[in-house]
């Protein structure tokens, strides 16, 4: 499906009689890969198939990276530093019905930033990216026709009190974790114990869900789910009412919980983590809405494949990359592909990060200062890209379109 050159003029139109002129178009597609240092303020930017065309972004310190709905800008969460940084990406994709745009321009900032207490959770999802300030008590969304334009021009929802959660707009109102009103030793950040519905000033809607410790966010298909310690919460809106459902885990499951979720785009299945040892996968439309699947070692980082949708990939610490077939519940194949990486110490220690860049799948090797081009339906190393310091977290953006 990708080409790793432009085939020139693989189309050719023929334009109306009176002007008897043929137009030559280029059939294009390119994957840009944007690396967060792990210690370091330095965001790299790379076009995958020309990695030596590189640019280079200083910050003001080490970033997680989102991608915007469209792909049209990253997003640079300075969680240490009250920042956020926006980075366009300078790919354009644009779905004309039968076939799609691509426009290719250099990766470049946007001058404009959004600065406030401790920005962490991203959520991005329809025509809003949301983030939420852990200790400014409120999220910010930004409107996908803003950033496009390189506008931080953001609506602010403000929450009961701070606290390390999410808020995001569903339907006519907003979806939020509901914070602890408990007292607070000094310094603590409030336990989280609920979700609900909200209009836009910050009014309940209805009756919180509780949801003890949630954690963990994601979007598939009509549904947005949470992790929770009962189960995992899930919320889809039902002519204009916010629907919550306990999803609870089933009762041979033992000790553990999900705090980290993913959704599939192409269908309605989430993947979450289950403790540090398994993973599940959720349907949340029927039960007994999750298929467990046991790891030989912990997790460090799992991605969905958009493109082959019923498969995901799963990174132990020995250094493993594991198929897993979500049909199934199945591992399909597991393949080394890195040294260890114990997932004892510190939460952030420098640890391989995976994504999808269509057919490939894309790993930092920090230690190693490499970022792994992996074929997913073999697992054969495709390439190793020498990366300076200690590349950490990743996005790609892109695709295959029309230029012209
Ligand atoms: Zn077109
Ligand atoms: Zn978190």
């Amino acid at each position: 499906m990708l080409s790793s050159k432009p085939v020139i003029g693989a189309f050719v139109l023929i334009a109306s009689t009176t002007a008897q002129t043929a137009y030559a178009e280029e059939d294009r597609a390119a994957w840009r890969v944007f690396i967060a240092d792990q210690a370091t303020s330095t965001v790299t930017a790379l076009d995958l198939d020309v990695p030596e065309r590189r640019w280079r972004f200083d910050l003001q310190g080490p970033s997680k990276l989102y991608a915007s709905p469209s792909g049209q800008t990253v997003i640079a969460v300075q969680s240490d530093h009250d920042r956020v940084n926006f980075i366009r990406s300078g790919i354009t994709l644009e779905n004309h019905g039968e076939h799609s745009d691509i426009k290719i321009t250099d990766p470049a900032a946007v001058d404009a930033a959004l600065e406030g207490p401790r920005p962490f959770h991203v959520v991005a999802h329809g025509e809003t990216t949301a983030i939420n300030f852990d200790k400014g008590g409120y999220a910010s969304f930004l409107q996908e026709h803003d950033l496009t334009e390189g506008r931080i021009n953001p609506a602010q929802f403000t929450q009961s009190r701070a606290h390390h959660g999410f808020s995001v707009p569903l339907g006519g109102y907003v979806i939020s974790s509901v914070p602890s009103d408990a007292p607070l030793a000094e310094g603590a950040a409030p336990s989280r114990v609920g979700i609900a519905a909200f209009d836009n000033t910050g009014a309940p809607i209805g009756e919180m869900q509780v949801c003890t410790d949630l954690h963990g966010e994601a979007f598939s298909g009509a549904y947005l789910v949470a992790g929770c310690k009962e189960g995992v919460v899930a919320i889809h809106d039902v002519k204009g009412v916010p629907d919550f459902e306990m999803l609870p885990y089933p009762a041979d499951f033992a000790g553990g919980n999900t705090g980290t979720l993913l959704g599939s785009t192409a269908m309605q299945m989430f993947l979450g983590n289950y403790g540090a040892n398994s993973v599940v996968i959720i349907d949340p439309t029927e039960a007994p809405y999750f298929t467990r699947v046991d790891l030989p070692f912990r997790r460090v980082d799992f991605v969905m494949d958009p493109v082959n949708a019923q498969f995901a990939y799963i990174l132990t610490e020995d250094g493993s990359l594991h198929r897993l077939n979500m049909l199934s519940g199945e591992i399909v194949q597991t393949v080394r592909v890195s040294q260890p990486y114990s997932m004892d110490g510190h939460w952030r220690d420098p640890r391989p990060r995976l994504a999808m860049a269509g057919d490939r799948l894309l790993m930092t090797d920090p230690l190693a200062q490499v970022l792994r081009v992996i074929n997913p339906s073999t697992f054969d190393a495709l390439e190793a890209i020498s990366i300076e310091g200690l590349p950490y977290n990743i996005v790609a953006i892109g695709g295959s379109g029309l230029d012209h």
